[in-house]
């Protein structure tokens, strides 16, 4: 399937074909990092963290599984034009979440720059990762909303 110039720009999430909808993921890997909720009702707090699915690779932001990751982690999910409301937790950076609060990629996406690297330079990764294999205590690698953003 193939790409339509500036897809983003001409086309609503619901429009683009299989392709374009992959492709806009930019490869930044934070939706790749664990997130917990603490407490009940209104003291419930999401808390976003440097430890990652063990399937990430963390230099890169790539999933080293991708086609079996749904087989190898229980709770990996797809995100879909169907589910995309319920991601509303997806970093404020995320393509998927700009396109859908009608607002437009940066200039380091992939998309724009032609370069994949692009989205290191511009420091959208998230630093210091961890594997979920080797944390004991989670608390230790919470970090700022911000720094998921
Ligand atoms: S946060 Fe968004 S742009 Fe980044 S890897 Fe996840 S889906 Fe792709």
């Amino acid at each position: 399937m193939q790409l339509e110039p500036e897809f983003w720009k001409n086309k609503s999430l619901t429009e683009m074909n299989d392709a374009e909808w992959e492709a806009l993921c930019d490869g930044c890997g934070k939706c790749c990092y664990q997130k917990f909720v603490e407490g009940r009702g209104k003291r419930q707090k999401l808390y976003f963290t440097r430890i990652a699915c063990n399937l990430l690779d963390l230099n890169s932001g790539k999933c080293s599984d991708y086609q079996n990751r749904f087989k190898r982690v229980e709770d990996c999910t797809k995100l879909t034009k169907k589910n995309l409301p319920d991601f509303h937790w997806l970093p404020a950076t995320c393509a998927y979440r700009l396109l859908y609060e009608n607002k437009p990629l940066f200039d380091w996406h992939p998309l724009i720059s032609g370069d994949e690297a692009s989205v290191a330079r511009a420091g959208i990764m998230i630093a210091g990762g961890v594997h979920e294999k080797d944390v004991i205590d989670w608390f230790e690698f919470v970090i700022d909303e911000e720094q998921n953003s």
